[in-house]
């Protein structure tokens, strides 16, 4: 089923996490509720890889270029980890006079903070470079990151 993913290192063509699912840009619940049938295919046109997080978000939303859906995923983190977001960040100084309990959990938070945001810059990009299915699979190819990819074909055309 996931043949695409059995390459060990693919990335979500949304927050650039890695990737474990592969995400119908057209649902399946849409051609099953438009075209009463069943469609399961995972034409290589028909789908782009993702992480499990962006595939949940994305559900069945009819959201049809991957830069309108990169948008919808960075709105609904934002939303998702407004606290986490607005919470105070604390510099090395600051960090230095916690306590190793205390020093634990907010490592932790930071860490998960800064992913979030990375996550969310990251689907920002991909909105504004509006990629298509087609260059998300040369860039799989070409095994490199899709805003690598996207970067290096703007170059070579300027
Ligand atoms: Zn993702």
């Amino acid at each position: 089923m996931l043949d695409f993913l059995k390459r060990e290192s693919c990335f979500c063509c949304y927050c650039g996490d890695f990737a474990t699912e592969c995400d119908h840009v057209i649902p399946v619940s849409w051609y099953q509720r438009t075209l009463k049938r069943r469609r399961t295919s995972k034409r290589k046109d028909e789908v782009v890889l993702s992480c499990s997080s962006c595939n949940q978000i994305i559900k069945d939303n009819l959201i049809c270029t991957l830069g309108t859906r990169a948008a919808f995923v960075a709105e609904r983190l934002a939303i998702a980890h407004r606290k986490r977001l607005s919470s105070p960040h604390w510099d090395t100084s600051e960090m230095d006079e916690l306590e190793v309990k205390i020093l634990r959990k907010v490592s932790a938070m930071q860490m998960k903070k800064s992913l979030i945001i990375n996550r969310i810059r990251h689907c920002n990009i991909i909105a504004k470079l509006e990629p298509s299915i087609e260059e998300f699979w040369e860039s799989y190819e070409a095994k490199v990151s899709l805003v690598e990819y996207l970067t290096q074909i703007k170059t070579k055309i300027s």
